[in-house]
């Protein structure tokens, strides 16, 4: 393992990155089973920035949501390349609209750090098959369609764009009169951290941009991850996390505890614990929704309330994010677990037991 010098600039962070294996190595041990997984064709792209890779070096919980496992290579029962049908919902290049009044807006395919279960790992870290060179058809997209009033930044991860980019792209959506509410979905407070400058507060601050933050467990609750929250925080940049539900990382009550405790600690707000969708190369991430029920319900109550997300599963085929309270609301068919969506129309789950 070497010694390297670690630099707190976010663009050494990227250009530093962990694309190989040989590089890998250089930070960490791996087992004879990550080795082999390098040795085939990779099907998910992999990147490490050298922040997160010194966590993992601590942490069996992280290692194993960006380390590549043979595991991935195989497809399971129901599993799909998109599961949650957004390009039957594309309405422009950058653009899914799965929802009355909401719209996702995919920036980049770009993120600095890529997860194992990534719900687009089609799309992720890899060449487009349509063009994205510019945002102009999704502008007038929204500006032509005046139920949207909800604009959800996402990819990849828009907070790798830079500031020039994402204060015009910000500027453009704000200047929509029927917009009022702009999100972004990032997963760079955990993995770039040195990305959050007070450059990039004040340009979320002027466009009163809300985060949904990506965070999976406590051990992402870096000193530098702290102060990036809190700096944003500062700036009054109001924060929710979205956690996917990871069997082996954090599908217990202590894992999601500390970790919804800890969030809290630093002004974020436990927003969503998904049920981990069933994208190719993902079943040995995903629980039963049965699991996820008796989590769920070993919260509430009985920890603070503003700890607590809500738990959802989010439709497969592109029926939104279905908010599961408890058993009653899921009836099970064969493989498959069966529910209502908020439209009372039925949507199924794969969940093979
Ligand atoms: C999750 C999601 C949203 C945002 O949903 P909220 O429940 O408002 O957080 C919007 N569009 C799509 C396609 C989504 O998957
Ligand atoms: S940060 Fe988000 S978009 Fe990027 S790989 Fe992870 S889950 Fe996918």
């Amino acid at each position: 393992m070497s010694s390297k010098i670690f630099s707190n600039d976010w663009k050494w962070q990227i250009a530093n990155r962990i694309a190989s294996r040989a590089q890998l190595e250089e930070y960490i041990n791996l087992t004879a089973g990550e080795r082999a997984a390098f040795e085939g064709e990779i099907p998910l792209s992999f990147a490490v920035t050298p922040h997160y890779a010194g966590l993992i070096r601590k942490s069996e919980a992280l290692r194993k949501t960006v380390i590549p496992t043979a595991a991935e290579n195989r497809v399971g029962t129901g599993e799909l390349a998109d599961p949650l049908g957004e390009e039957n919902h594309r309405a422009t290049p950058h653009l899914i609209h799965t929802y009355p009044d909401k719209v996702l807006f995919l920036a980049t395919t770009f993120c600095s750090t890529y997860c194992r279960y990534c719900t687009r790992s089609r799309m992720v870290g890899k060449p487009l098959a349509f063009d994205v060179s510019t945002f102009d058809e999704t502008f007038r997209y929204i500006e032509e369609h005046t139920e949207i009033r909800d604009v959800l930044i996402s990819g990849g991860d828009p907070l790798t764009m830079t500031d020039s980019v994402l204060e015009e792209l910000l500027s453009r959506v704000r200047n929509i009169p029927h917009v009022r509410m702009v999100r972004i979905g990032s997963k760079v407070p955990v993995v770039l951290p040195q990305r959050i400058t007070d450059e990039l507060c004040s340009v979320l601050r002027k466009h009163r941009v809300w985060l949904s933050l990506h965070f999976i467990h406590a051990d992402e609750l870096s000193p530098e991850t702290q102060s990036a929250c809190r700096k944003l925080s500062d700036h009054g940049i109001g924060m929710v996390s979205q956690t996917v539900l990871l069997k082996g990382v954090n599908d217990d009550t202590p894992s999601l505890v500390n970790l919804f405790y800890g969030l809290l600690e630093i002004n974020v707000k436990p927003y969503y614990l998904l049920q981990c969708d069933p994208v190719q190369g993902s079943e040995h991430f995903r629980t039963t929704v049965e699991k996820g029920i008796q989590l769920i319900q070993s919260l509430h109550g009985h920890i603070c309330g503003l700890a607590v997300p809500q738990y959802v599963i989010d439709a497969p085929g592109g029926g939104g994010k279905v908010p599961i309270l408890g058993k009653e609301q899921i009836r099970r068919e064969g493989d498959d677990v069966v529910f209502l969506n908020y439209l009372g129309k039925e949507y199924r789950y794969p969940d093979p037991l």
